[in-house]
């Protein structure tokens, strides 16, 4: 294994730059969403058929292209990148190393969105944003319709809920990117998680995209010797108290189907571990009962549109490069 970036012949008084892990990552699940990439400057360019999302999908890609290059230089055997943002048709697989396994589209399964994790020994999360109601560059918690959701009396990041899904399959969370906020959030929550963070006050189109790629992949293999992280899996019981955005009618919209206890535009949610709470949260603010009833039907529409959506943003893209 490649492990070791330091070409430099060690010294019996140097540190090594990279330490060998005990035991090899052979499998990364990369999960990668848009709002902390390097294409991503504002809410549109999060937003589904707008003109700066299609450049955002593309700078996504990049970012990931230069991490999965990166691992399989280091020597990492099996990388499957799974999409992880709105529709999960946002990265181009053709503008990324054709090893990689890309994965776009929502499964069902026990794994949340992704399925299953495929054999998979550690995960990385790229692109990501801070938890809903702090003060990260786009922070949200699963959708932007919470204006905040404070787990146990404080806010809950992504980061948490992803990590703790993969946690029954021994898989560690070893790397994160996104806003400063977000890494900031990331590295208290999860002891010993490795983080590179980017600026968002620098907008897209002057951001050292390059430069700062090869940073992203750096770090990305210097996570490969993380073996300190566990699986991430707090205990409860949890009580979730959520703020919907825009008021009470839509928190009604959201939580009364599902028998949610709430006071106007505050919900409640309880649960025994972070499974249930985790699944109690898509169901708030994804699934109204009779979507849930008809999810194999749904997602199958939900990942149609989706696809559209990304031949759409090829059209655009090939549009751009003619003119
Ligand atoms: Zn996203």
């Amino acid at each position: 294994m490649l492990y070791l970036l330091d070409p430099e012949p060690r010294t019996l008084n140097a540190e090594p730059f990279i330490a060998m892990p005990s035991r090899p990552y052979r499998h990364i699940l990369v999960l990668a969403d848009i709002e902390g990439s390097s294409g991503c400057g504002s809410y549109r360019a999060s937003s589904f058929l707008t003109h700066p999302w299609a450049s955002a999908c593309m700078a996504m890609a990049k970012d990931v292209d230069a991490v999965v290059r990166a691992l399989f230089t280091a020597g990492v055997p099996e990388v499957t990148v799974k999409d992880f943002h709105r529709t999960a048709y946002n990265l181009l697989p053709e503008r990324i190393d054709g090893r990689a396994r890309i994965v776009c589209g929502y499964r069902r399964g026990p794994v949340p969105g992704l399925g299953t994790p495929g054999g998979a020994d550690a995960v990385m999360m790229l692109g990501m944003h801070a938890a809903a109601g702090t003060n990260g560059f786009l922070a949200h918690t699963l959708t932007s319709r919470l204006a905040a959701l404070e787990v146990n009396g404080r806010p809950l990041a992504e980061v948490e809920l992803f990590a703790a899904s993969l946690a029954p399959y021994g898989i560690p969370a070893i790397f994160f990117s996104g806003c400063p906020e977000a890494c900031s959030q990331a590295r208290e929550r999860i002891p010993g998680i490795q983080t590179l963070s980017i600026d968002k006050s620098v907008s897209p189109d002057r951001l050292k995209k390059r430069h700062w790629r090869g940073q992203l992949a750096q770090a990305a293999v210097q996570a490969l010797a993380n073996d300190t992280v566990s699986p991430y899996l707090p205990e409860g019981p949890f009580r979730a108290e959520i703020t919907v955005r825009d008021g009470p009618a839509a928190a009604s919209k959201m939580a009364d189907p599902w028998d949610y206890p709430r006071s106007g535009s505050r919900v409640l949610i309880e649960a025994p571990d972070i499974h249930a709470l985790y699944n109690r949260l898509i169901r708030l603010c994804y699934l109204p009962p009779k979507v849930e009833k008809t999810l194999p039907f749904g997602l199958m529409f939900y990942n149609a549109i989706g696809w559209l959506g990304r031949q759409w943003v090829r059209w655009q893209l090939r549009a751009l490069s003619r003119r």
